[in-house]
């Protein structure tokens, strides 16, 4: 069977392309790892209407949404490999079902390049945050460290006072220059420059001196990548951003390989639900005026 289009990747922005398309009643097939990137955090926040759910919930309820649609299908599973061309592509899943479309769309997210710190990957999305829109507030203005992975830190931990004290760890990522320095104290930003050894309790920084620092929360960058090399390997051009690497795409979210559409975090900054859900809602008005025109 061919499908109108085949939707990589079925979170917030590939489901949101999907009902756009499931309504001008399209075949649609989503082909899902279920790996969505906030699955370590139990409240999802700033989303309007779903503010504090549990991101598992909000992805549950879509899809049941989308279920009542009769032109849907579903498989969980891994898409190991895309190839072909528009109209007559043809995707393999992990268990070897080969799938055909008329149109692709990456919705794979961006996985998250983490520092080496030891104890930091576990409390990933529970005590330490790339996003303070997305958990700044739950700290309840209390000390933030911060802990930096590049000179792209200055900006995060600029920003973070708004939401409680901020300590800055350079963990020797880079050296602040006299006016950058002058810019963190004028927002009230303590700098610390002994190493982090690891990270212990909640949120606590142990610093390579023995010294143990207490804080609400942490937040540090991460570098994005997409999460899957799918649509490079199918020639798609990837582009820098300043958090990392995604799909390029045209205003359309059409890639450089004709038919090929990417939405979400895979092709675009910054990243959030309600972005990823906007992002995904075009996307699929475009793949549907790119099948009627
Ligand atoms: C710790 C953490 C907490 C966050 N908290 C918030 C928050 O509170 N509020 C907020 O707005 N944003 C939050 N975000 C950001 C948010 O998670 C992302 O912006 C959002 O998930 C992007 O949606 P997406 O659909 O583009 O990608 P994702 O949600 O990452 O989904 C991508 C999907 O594609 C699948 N996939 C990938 N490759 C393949 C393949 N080859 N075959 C099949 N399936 C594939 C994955 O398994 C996954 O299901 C958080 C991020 C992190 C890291």
């Amino acid at each position: 069977m061919t499908h109108d289009v085949i939707v990589i990747g079925g979170s917030y922005a590939g489901m949101a392309a999907a009902l756009q398309l499931l309504r001008a009643r399209r075949k649609v097939l989503v082909i899902d790892a279920g790996k969505r990137r906030n699955r370590f955090a139990e409240e999802s926040h700033g989303f309007l209407g779903q503010d504090g759910v549990n991101p598992g919930e909000i992805a549950r309820k879509a899809r049941a949404q989308l279920s009542a649609y009769p032109t849907l299908a579903w498989a969980e599973g891994t898409a190991e490999q895309a190839e072909g061309e528009k109209n007559a592509f043809v995707v393999t899943t992990a268990d070897g079902a080969r799938h055909g479309a008329r149109r692709l769309l990456f919705a794979t997210g961006v996985s998250d390049a983490l520092p080496e710190i030891g104890g930091l990957r576990e409390r990933w999305g529970r005590s330490v945050f790339h996003c303070p829109y997305c958990h700044g507030y739950e700290l309840d203005q209390g000390r933030i460290g911060c802990i930096a992975t590049g000179p792209m830190s200055l900006h995060q931990a600029q920003l973070l006072p708004e939401w409680g004290e901020v300590t800055l760890f350079l963990n020797g990522s880079f050296a602040p220059d006299a006016a950058q320095r002058a810019d963190l104290a004028a927002r009230g930003v303590a700098i610390e420059e002994t190493p982090v050894a690891r990270l212990e309790g909640a949120a606590d920084v142990r610093l390579a001196d023995g010294r143990l620092l207490r804080f609400a929360g942490l937040f540090t960058a991460s570098r994005n990548a997409p999460s899957s090399p799918i649509a490079a390997r199918l020639g798609c051009a990837l582009e820098e951003t300043p958090f990392g690497i995604q799909i390029r795409t045209d205003a359309m979210k059409e890639t450089t390989v004709s038919g090929a559409f990417a939405c979400g975090d895979a092709a675009r900054v910054p990243h959030s639900v309600s972005l990823a859900v906007g992002d995904g809602a075009w996307a699929g008005a475009q793949l549907h005026r790119s099948l009627v025109f």
